[in-house]
């Protein structure tokens, strides 16, 4: 028998209660779609075409949850990290308008989701706020508002007056809040998907890692060690986990994004006369820095942050002490805190800060490299997927889809990947008033 993989230590594996795990793959089986991966893509993909009837097997390397779904600060953000929506629009022309529409309104849909499945997760619909670290980034702000409210989007800009009322600190100069924001426990969103996904009558195995997905005249064959799932349609959705398990298993797909490690940290539980001054509204927010500045409350009263390093060596300790100053610096209500938690996962980047979308050859569909925003754009996911799956034409879906193309160089890639930390700091510290 496969030896289970170990489930990553963080704050959402220490409070979130575990399912039962599911069987793994032995066999053969015949299904009309299969989905390899049971992250917030994969469980949302299997859903949705569960829903409308379809036969779907599941298969994941772990448990569902495992990559950065179950690892990441679960802000529910209705924006790409870089990528703007009249940007969007100017590349992919309808296609790109629709995905910003997507985009725009994904937080709202998870939501939504979360409500009608009763999905039990800490949800908390509060808004996502993006502060702006210097005048000129207002501006910038102001320009955001006003392409999302075009869409749509409950957006306003906030004065520095009003982003100090609201996150409890001077460290910013305005910026944009999105009421349809918020934050879940990310593993207990996924733990809570992959029931409601078995619910509806999706076949999950887990403990089971793909090593090969080919085509056959009997239809797309996706293999384990101990089994196989005869489908008509397969669902890649490993993300930038995708070469962990198996290298072999799709090497052009997992090259076609630059994989990072985000580092999260949970403080100790903090105490109310803290939590009423720091964020009292309890909104997500993340700002405008390169290196990124991140919080939002848990249901525990633990301020959940992170960063980035360039050389992970010693990390958490170093963390503790680099992001402890940093938000005694930012809000000083609250002390230098102490971090009963420290952990990393993956995130897939692009040049462009653009996640991919692929129809890899006729019936193999795929994403990948959600740039850091993929809690909210992967539940939007589920049913853009399904319906590609059941044949709506390529032009309509609200995806561009492009042909996969791995980075050159990928190994130098990877390794430099984390130094461009040192421009985003350089850039942070110069930027124009
Ligand atoms: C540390 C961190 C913090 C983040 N914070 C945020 C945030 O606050 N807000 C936000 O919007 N986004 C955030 N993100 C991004 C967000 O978590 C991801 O975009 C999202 O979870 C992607 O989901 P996914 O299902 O596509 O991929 P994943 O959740 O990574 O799922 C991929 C699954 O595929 C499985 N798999 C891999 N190989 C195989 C194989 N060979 N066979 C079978 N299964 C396989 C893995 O085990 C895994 O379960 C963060 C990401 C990280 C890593």
């Amino acid at each position: 028998m496969t030896q289970p993989v170990p489930f990553p230590p963080s704050l959402w594996a220490s409070v979130t209660p575990d399912r039962p795990a599911a069987p793994a793959l032995e066999g053969e089986i015949r299904a009309d779609m299969a989905v390899v991966g049971a992250g917030f893509t994969g469980l949302s993909t299997a859903l949705a075409l569960a829903e409308r009837g379809h036969k779907v097997v599941v298969v994941e390397a772990a448990r569902a949850g495992w990559g950065a779904s179950g690892r990441n600060n679960g802000q529910v953000i209705p924006t790409m990290t870089g990528a703007e929506p009249d940007v969007m629009a100017e590349r992919f022309g309808a296609v790109g308008e629709r995905f910003a529409q997507l985009v725009s309104d994904s937080a709202a849909n998870l939501f939504k989701l979360v409500r009608r499945l009763d999905l039990k997760c800490e949800a908390e619909q509060t808004g996502w706020f993006q502060p702006a670290h210097s005048p000129g980034r207002v501006k910038l702000s102001a320009a955001r508002v006003e392409a999302w409210a075009r869409r749509g989007a409950p957006v306003s800009l906030l004065s520095a007056d009003e982003t100090a009322a609201l996150t409890g600190s001077r460290a910013w100069y305005g910026g944009m809040l999105n009421r349809s924001g918020g934050h879940i426990n990310p593993l207990a969103y996924a733990r809570a998907l992959a029931g409601a996904a078995v619910a509806a009558g999706v076949s999950l195995y887990e403990n089971s890692p793909v090593q090969s997905v080919e085509r056959t005249p009997a239809g797309w064959v996706v293999s384990t060690a101990k089994g196989r799932v005869i489908a008509d349609q397969v669902m890649m959705a490993a993300n930038g986990y995708t070469d962990w398990f198996a290298p072999g298993l799709a090497p052009r797909l997992a090259h076609s994004l630059v994989p990072v490690l985000s580092w999260q940290m949970a403080t100790a539980p903090q105490p109310e006369a803290v939590r009423a001054k720091v964020l009292p509204g309890r909104q997500a927010l993340s700002d405008t820095h390169g290196d990124l500045r991140f919080f939002r409350w848990d249901a525990r009263g633990r301020l959940v942050s992170g960063g980035a390093l360039i050389v992970p060596f010693n990390g958490a300790e170093r963390l503790k002490r680099l992001i402890g100053a940093r938000l005694a610096g930012i809000f000083p209500q609250m002390g230098v805190p102490t971090f009963d938690f420290v952990w990393n996962g993956r995130i897939g980047m692009t040049d462009d800060r653009m996640p991919r979308f692929h129809r890899v050859a006729d019936g193999l569909w795929a994403w990948v490299a959600c740039n850091g925003r993929g809690v909210a754009l992967s539940s939007a996911l589920g049913p853009v997927f399904a319906d590609a799956m059941e044949g709506k034409a390529e032009a309509d879906l609200p995806v561009p889809l492009t042909p996969v193309r791995p980075y050159p160089f990928h190994g130098v890639a990877k390794l430099v990947a984390p130094t461009l930390l040192a421009w985003y700091r350089h850039k942070d510290a110069v930027e124009p008033s």
